[in-house]
């Protein structure tokens, strides 16, 4: 750190919890131990090896005493993270490599640890999918925890309280989950750390306990000393260093905004879904993880429109059990404030990968070997998914939804798969809702066009926008140079989701939709208009989204979406919304202006 202080640097990083905060740096240094390399004669192999099992049952304690010592239950929820690391210290694999390398090359415990992390890090480094590359982490809190223990002895807890006035940012290089559980969250307004991405643990953490948080900032940690000053915008991503206070001015009147702006979200996320003219319909959330669920609840949806199951492939070096998956819905279903929960078979392929399932290389993989289509070739991979799924629907309202559909043959063949899973859980005497709901996701445009025969077919449409906008318009949705055409209001995509609709409604079944595109107020209008009986989004975006359709009435939006469909561009029927929209909502739109 040089001695001159920054002044309004702006710093860019990953937000991974939302929300603003201004307050002191509490720099959490966790200076490295440097470890000694020693030989070891062969009379003292065993005591070496015996000083390594203490350490790891120091650390056990250790992370047992920090568990013990959580009073918040919402923290409480997320010490799974403590026991996953204790499932670590005492892997029988993980310590006898460790206690093989003393023995073979004779060394101390500390240069057989650094080894044999050494080793089990590389191989994380080579995992292509972000999440599990990310579990090395794991491994290394562990390996530090070790070593402090066996180099210094007892590690002092980090003590958020000392030495600190008021609430804090903390500032470090990393954050083990224990560090983040052992904080005392009260005192802390936000935190910012050199590393980390969106799914790391504190980010998760960070999220489910509403605090501010900008990951993956580079160098921050160098950068700060304590008491500099420092804003954290967990939206925008940024971190400022020493603000001026013009900056802070501007900051605070933001950060006002957003607290008053979030009561009032809280408020509305109770209320009902349903326009002025008493249209109502159902708004539900997208999640990727369990943790999620309590944000699920308190921003007010009334069911999971969709759960993204390719997390639970990510989040593991083998594949996922039937049980595993059993246990995971069991969670979903056994919620009692969701009336529907919506499990989404795998979609893999595509821009998804996971390591460990093996995937040709395609040339255009967008329309290759992806969800639906890999899931019927590897039948074995899709019947522990739908048994899972089928053995949880005895506890709650689970419902099936297939990916990537193209055609009725991969409706039919899917629901013949479905039908042996449950011809043998019924031999096996196992419980299952034997009523349980089957859906098909509709975003190909063949899909939709043939919406009238799939209708025939399956209980339920989900309408997913951001491959529907991704197929029709022939657009790569992770291409940013084509990212101009990704046009939600595209008459091509508008005339599509309409006649999908139709098709549902005439076949007497409910349609929703869940790409990005209906967590976005500006079209709620429209998608009012199309008469969808469901709109299911990320989870922050439901009372925006709900204050809108409480605020619009039916009537008035189909007239909009009739007024849209004349429209030759999305260019001219996104004007014609946001002019609308800006006068009714003043407060939440910007206005569009007649030229
Ligand atoms: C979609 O395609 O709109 C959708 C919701 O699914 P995903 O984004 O997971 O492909
Ligand atoms: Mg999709």
């Amino acid at each position: 750190m040089s001695e001159e202080a920054f002044v309004n640097k702006v710093i860019k990083g990953i937000g991974v919890s939302s929300g603003i905060t201004t307050g002191k740096v509490y720099l959490l240094e966790r200076g490295r131990v440097a470890i000694a390399k020693r030989r070891i004669r062969e009379e003292y192999i065993e005591k070496e090896i015996q000083r390594f099992r203490h350490s790891t049952k120091s650390a056990v304690e250790e992370l047992n005493d920090i568990k013990g010592a959580i009073s918040d239950d919402g923290i409480r929820k997320h010490a799974f993270i403590i026991d996953a690391h204790m499932l670590i210290l005492q892997d029988t694999l993980f310590l006898n490599d460790v206690i093989d390398t003393i023995r073979a090359e004779r060394i101390n415990a500390e240069w057989a640890l650094d080894i044999v992390v050494s080793k089990f890090l590389a191989g994380f480094e080579k995992v292509e999918d972000a999440y599990l590359r990310e579990r090395g982490q794991d491994i290394k809190y562990i390996y530090n925890r070790l070593i402090r223990i066996m180099v210094k002895g007892k590690e002092s807890a980090i003590d958020a309280n000392k030495g600190i006035k008021g609430k804090v940012i903390i500032v470090a290089h990393d954050l083990s989950p224990a560090d983040t559980i052992q904080l005392n969250l009260n005192r802390i307004s936000g935190f910012t750390t050199d590393v980390g991405g969106r799914t790391s643990h504190t980010s998760i953490v960070a999220r489910a306990l509403e605090i501010p948080a900008v990951v993956g900032v580079g160098n921050i940690a160098s950068l700060v000393k304590n008491n500099d000053t420092l804003i954290v915008d967990g939206d925008d991503g940024i971190v400022i260093i020493n603000p001026t206070k013009e900056v802070r001015k501007d900051y605070v009147a933001k950060q006002l905004r957003l607290k008053s702006q979030k009561r009032e979200f809280l408020r509305i996320a109770k209320l009902k879904s349903e326009t002025r003219d008493g249209f109502r319909l159902k708004v539900g959330a997208n999640i990727e993880l369990l943790a999620e669920m309590e944000l699920v609840e308190q921003y007010g949806a009334g069911g999971i429109g969709l759960y993204r199951t390719e997390y639970l492939y990510l989040t593991r070096k083998t594949l996922p059990t039937e049980n595993d998956h059993y246990h995971v819905y069991r969670k979903l279903a056994e919620n009692s404030s969701l009336s529907y929960v919506t499990v989404r078979t795998l979609d893999i392929g595509g821009d998804k990968f996971v390591s460990h399932i093996e995937m040709p290389k395609e040339i255009n993989p967008a329309m290759g070997l992806r969800a639906i289509r890999l899931c019927i070739k590897e039948t074995g991979l899709f019947k522990a998914q739908l048994m899972g799924i089928l053995r949880a629907s005895a506890y709650g309202p689970l419902r099936i939804l297939v990916p990537m559909v193209s055609g009725i043959g991969e409706v039919r063949t899917a629901k013949t798969i479905l039908r042996e899973c449950m011809d043998e859980l019924k031999e096996k005497k196992i419980r299952f809702n034997e009523g349980i709901k089957i859906g098909v996701m509709i975003e190909v445009p063949s899909a939709c066009m043939i919406s009238d025969i799939l209708a025939k077919e399956v209980d339920f449409f989900s309408i997913g926008t951001n491959d529907l906008i991704q197929y029709s318009l022939a657009i790569d949705r992770v291409n940013e140079y084509v990212s101009y055409l990704y046009e939600p209001l595209h008459p091509g995509v508008l005339r599509l989701i309409k006649q999908t609709v139709e098709n549902a409604h005439a076949n007497k079944i409910e349609v929703g939709l869940c790409g990005e595109m209906a967590g976005e107020p500006l079209y709620t209008p429209i998608l009012l208009g199309l008469e969808l009986d469901e709109l299911s989004m990320n989870a922050y975006a439901i009372p925006r989204v709900k204050k809108i359709i409480r605020g619009l009435e039916q009537s008035y939006c189909k007239e909009l979406l009739a007024e849209a469909l004349t429209k030759d561009s999305a260019k001219e029927a996104e004007y014609m919304l946001r002019k609308e929209m800006g006068s009714l909502f003043p407060d939440d739109f910007i206005r569009c202006y007649e030229e």
